[in-house]
């Protein structure tokens, strides 16, 4: 049995929704998702699923209104954090949690220098003033491989790729103790997007920082995740380390997702994308979310949602063809 680290961030039956003129939208929908101390975790699905509206929840970021919290339980560290003060809340985001957004212009105000808006933070968060906040920033530049004389300039002397290294400087400037990152390389080239996750990689390394990748990309999740969460209309339906998602895909949700993916191995093969959208979110279809879309849906589908069940201890999936009438039936997806 896999030990078990201790939890850097702990959520629990998580529920927001969106107040909006046009109905209430169920972004998130009793979501659980534990990250252990140390490891990189990637949250995976398609636009729309929840990911965004789940790392925003953690960092007490939703845009009330419309959005609202109506349920959960959210520990960082072992500290509850959910319904702290503004101001308590302001003192954890960049010291304990920090987020990279997918466009880096969301983070820099562009009539600042880059120097004086790390050194910013710095300040904000750490004693020692303005001088040693500037130290402090051309260290982490040197850290991103940007030379730190570029500190001088504003944002719109960086390319995209240097922006966000710039963003991951600020991000990781106070040590915190967990990384949210959304898309961080969606925006950028393919060769960059690279860079920029190698660099991730060996910061993360360095600082001993846990992290949250937030990506539609399993080739980003194959590349740097320890375990694996994948998000379907505000749920985790299946959970697990990266062998026991890749290797024993159960659900047909995480099944759809491979097989939408290129085969380098076999370029003439076709790439077969999940049939239909996902779910209006106002409205979202009865039993489990998915049966619209779902080649195994069976009468129970559209019917109840399904019950959580373990492969093993830490690979869980939320899918009736697990319930044990339908495995003695066969119904089980086998991948690998
Ligand atoms: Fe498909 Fe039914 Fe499993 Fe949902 S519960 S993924 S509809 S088989």
């Amino acid at each position: 049995m896999e030990k078990k680290e201790a939890l850097i961030l702990n959520i629990k039956d998580l529920k927001v929704e969106y107040r909006t003129e046009d109905g209430v939208v169920y972004a998130v929908n009793g979501l659980d998702l534990e990250i252990e101390k140390g490891k990189t975790h990637g949250l995976v699905g398609e636009t729309g699923a929840g990911k965004t509206t789940t790392a925003l929840s953690v960092l007490d970021l939703i845009q009330s209104p419309p959005g609202v919290i109506v349920n959960g339980q959210i520990e960082l560290d072992g500290k509850n954090i959910r319904g702290l003060k503004d101001k308590e809340m302001e003192k954890i985001r960049g010291s304990e949690v920090s987020m990279i957004f997918q466009d880096p212009m969301t983070s820099l105000n562009p009539v600042m220098t880059i120097e004086d808006q790390i050194a910013e933070v710095i300040e904000y968060h750490e004693p020692g003033g303005y001088k040693e906040a500037i130290k402090k920033t051309h260290d982490m530049l040197t850290m991103v491989g940007l030379p730190p004389k570029r500190g001088k300039e504003y944002p719109h002397q960086f390319s995209g790729g240097m922006k966000q290294r710039v963003v991951i400087a600020m991000a990781l400037a106070c040590r915190p103790k967990l990384l949210i990152a959304d898309e961080p390389t969606t925006a950028l080239d393919v060769t960059i997007q690279a860079q920029v996750l190698t660099l991730m990689k060996e910061l993360k390394t360095r600082y001993d920082t846990s992290m949250l990748m937030i990506t539609h990309d399993l080739g980003i999740v194959a590349e740097i995740c320890d375990k694996v969460s994948v998000i379907y209309a505000g749920r985790i339906i299946e959970h697990g380390n990266l062998e026991d998602i890749f290797d024993n895909t159960r659900h047909p949700y995480t099944e759809g997702l491979f097989n939408s993916l290129p085969n380098l191995q076999d370029r003439k093969a076709k790439l077969k994308p999940i049939k239909g959208l996902m779910p209006d979110p106002t409205n979202l279809p009865s039993g489990c979310p998915f049966h619209p879309r779902c080649d195994y849906a069976m009468d129970i589908c559209s019917k109840e949602y399904p019950k959580k069940i373990g492969r093993n201890d830490q690979h869980f999936v939320e899918c009736h063809l697990y319930n044990s009438e339908n495995i003695i039936k066969g119904g089980v997806i086998k991948r690998g």
